[in-house]
């Protein structure tokens, strides 16, 4: 078992004192808030916590992340706060104690093999220090050394879930390590029969091998040295799950798989010219295979990993694989991300620690999934995806967002009808309006509601380019429906004033007369412009019509006007135009009895005026259209009204009195006196049922004495 002095050894030679004395108070803390607790196997659960803490040290990494891997399960699993961590450690620890606290929650709950590379980023995003990571993966990997005490179907979903997402995080990192334990680790319980046969048989060929391999290493040495190449050789087996894995994927058997030997030259050099030295030199020794060479080292893998490949026909006719590579780039290979931080301890050199992070950058943008790395290895606090956030379905499959997403934009990732009628979310199980932006590790649940729709508003919180165009979509389309039912409106009244059919003429040639005119190319076309108000209907009867039928015009409209209204519509009435959108205006206030206008607006049907309004002489007389009341129910309408009369006490309770003898209701009122000639302005927005009712109102109103003058004011 490992103690607390080991660890102290690992770390003596590269931390300071203070530093050794910090841990030693972690690892003190953490055996009294983990006191009393067991593992699986019986052991105390201390031997976790130091197990990591001691990975952590192996690599060499700094004081604050073994002070993490002893801490990193105490606010999880004990009382411990993260404020009692920031105290006694400080914000560094404690930011990554929370870190680790928050990506423990992540759990591969998908069965779904396309879902794992979100769940990697995922893991990556919320590993907002690299050091968390770092953490997370040496958990894994004592974890998994210690599996067996596990029941055996969490034997296969830890497995699983290893092989799925924590493997690949250690590749990607560039830690070979971890990444070959962790597959032979889980590969031995998702498959343990395979597992069993390949170890076996590698054991049984294991002496022949051992016998080969010396050979071979010797030869390569005496060549080497002369040519005052300084080299280690280093040969064994390859790790079983890429063993199992290259026999499965190229259909080989056992023999074929493993006769291929692979070896490596590690050069005393730190020059990369040497490898190419070293290269000829087994070149010269035995015969390479064609199509086997590869150069890492002028092209790095996307891991940054760098090595010169070759294969060869060796001794006794056996193929046997080469690499030759320096120093450095093995210790990179082996643990990559974890070496970098090494470097910089050992290293303070400028150039090679910024040489480093330049090709840690580009490793890094090299892989397309990681978008935004920009500012992000600036003294390796790195934050990964700093513009997505990555959220979990019900299912607990992941998905990815821009950051500022909201509920909308996951609602319309799912389906349009699901985005159309969202009206609210529940973000880990608590519900949360639609303007609320998710984070990172949220469980969403989207609430819908059959016929309910999008509105202009949502175009606030929508940011991903699918939710807003299908957002816009919509609206348009309502608009566009709505004035083809008032195109189509306007043109039946204006022919029917004509005695004419617009349907018949529709289905006629003569339209295309209309098309040619206009440049339009269908009848919805037509629709749409009169609708929209581009097109007006009186121009489009006049260019079909003689010109003595459309003379008198003005007047047949005059006489129109008068006719009573034909069709019931909610309070207006467009001598036969229904259900069209209709909305009053709100500089004038029209009420039931007064003269009114319509004006075609674009897109939003028509609104109405009162004739008086002093905007209509800015409008285009084209879109103006003739409308009439109808009144079937009776509704109030909010009309402006300004009483001035002399100033006595009293005189509000008056005014009031009138207006509720009257059962009229005042929704505003404001009064301003002007003590210079002892008047008072009263202005109130009153809601009456029509014109007669308000002028009973200001009748009543003249007929007080204090009473100078009452008026109808707009915009009131
Ligand atoms: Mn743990």
């Amino acid at each position: 078992m490992l103690r607390i002095t080991d660890i102290l050894d690992k770390t003596q030679d590269y931390l300071s004192p203070e530093e050794q004395e910090r841990i030693e108070k972690a690892y003190i803390f953490s055996a009294t808030v983990h006191q009393g607790q067991v593992r699986l196997s019986g052991e105390p659960y201390l031997t976790h916590p130091m197990e990591v803490a001691g990975m952590l040290a192996d690599m060499k990494l700094d004081a604050a992340t073994i002070i993490s891997g002893f801490l990193h399960d105490t606010v999880e699993d004990t009382l411990t706060t993260i404020e009692q961590v920031r105290v006694g450690f400080g914000k560094d620890v404690a930011f990554l104690v929370e870190g680790l606290t928050k990506i423990s929650k992540i759990t591969f709950g998908s069965q779904e093999e396309r879902q794992a590379e979100n769940f990697r980023k995922m893991m990556l995003a919320m590993s907002s220090d690299i050091r968390i990571l770092l953490v997370r993966l040496a958990d894994r990997v004592h974890n998994m050394r210690t599996l067996d005490f596990q029941p055996p179907g969490r034997q296969l979903y830890i497995a699983k879930e290893t092989i799925e997402l924590y493997a690949p995080l250690a590749n990607r990192l560039g830690i070979n390590w971890m990444k070959v334990e962790l597959e032979d680790l889980a590969f031995q319980y998702l498959n343990s029969e395979a597992y069993l046969e390949l170890a076996r048989r590698v054991a049984q060929s294991s002496e022949k091998r051992d016998q080969y391999t010396e050979e071979v290493r010797g030869i390569i040495r005496a060549e080497m040295e002369k040519f005052d190449l300084n080299v280690e050789v280093d040969g064994r087996a390859k790790h079983f799950f890429s063993i199992y894995k290259k026999m499965e994927e190229q259909h080989l058997n056992f023999d074929e798989v493993y006769d291929l030997m692979a070896f490596r030259v590690i050069l005393d050099s730190d020059q990369e010219k040497s490898c190419y030295e070293a290269l000829s030199v087994v070149h010269a020794l035995w015969k390479p295979v064609p199509g086997r060479f590869k150069d890492y080292i002028a092209m790095p893998k996307a891991n940054n990993y760098r090595s010169l490949h070759t294969t060869v026909i060796g001794p006794h006719g056996q193929r046997v694989e080469i690499q030759i590579r320096t120093r450095a780039m093995h210790e990179w290979a082996e643990e990559g991300i974890a070496a970098h931080w090494r470097y910089k301890e050992k290293r303070p050199s400028q150039n090679d620690d910024a040489e480093q992070i330049k090709r840690l950058r580009e490793l890094l943008e090299s892989q397309q999934e990681l978008k935004n790395p920009r500012e992000f290895m600036s003294n390796l606090k790195m934050a990964l995806f700093p513009d997505e956030v990555y959220v979990f379905t019900p299912n607990g499959d992941v998905k990815s967002f821009p950051k500022g997403a909201t509920p909308l934009d996951y609602a319309y990732s799912i389906h349009t009808d699901v985005g159309n009628q969202c009206i609210g979310a529940k973000i880990n199980r608590n519900i949360v309006p639609l303007k609320y932006q998710l984070q990172n590790g949220d469980m969403v649940e989207i609430i819908s509601q059959s016929g309910h729709h999008p509105s202009k508003d949502w175009l606030k919180y929508a940011v991903t380019s699918r939710a807003r165009s299908k957002i816009k979509n919509w609206i348009k389309t309502e608009e566009r429906t709505k004035s083809i039912d008032l195109g189509k409106d306007l043109l039946e009244k204006e022919f029917k004033r004509h005695h004419l059919k617009f349907g018949s003429f529709a289905k006629s040639d003569e339209i295309k007369k209309i098309f040619e005119e206009y440049k339009l190319n269908s009848l919805e076309e037509l629709l749409v412009s009169v609708g929209y108000g581009k097109l007006s209907p009186r121009h489009v009867v006049r260019l079909l019509l003689p010109e003595e039928v459309t003379k008198g015009d003005d007047a047949s409209a005059e006489k129109q006007k008068r006719k009573p209204p034909s069709t019931a519509a909610p309070g207006i009435s467009l001598t036969g135009i229904e259900d069209v959108m209709v909305r009053y205006a709100k500089c004038c206030d029209p009420i039931p009895g007064d003269e009114i206008i319509g004006f075609i607006s674009r897109g939003r049907g028509i609104t109405i005026h009162t004739a008086q309004c002093p905007h209509i002489q800015e409008f285009d007389s084209d879109r103006l259209i003739d409308v009439q009341w109808n009144i079937k129910e009776k509704h109030s309408y909010p009309v402006g009204m300004r009483v001035v009369c002399r100033d006595k006490k009293g005189l509000v309770a008056e005014l009031s009195s009138i207006l509720s003898s009257l059962d009229i209701n005042i929704s505003h009122a404001e009064i301003d006196t002007r003590p210079h000639d002892m008047q008072a302005i009263c202005d109130f927005k009153l809601d009456v049922i029509d014109l007669n009712q308000f002028n009973a109102v200001v009748a009543a109103m003249k007929k007080l004495k204090s009473v100078i003058s009452v008026e109808r004011i707009a915009g009131a």
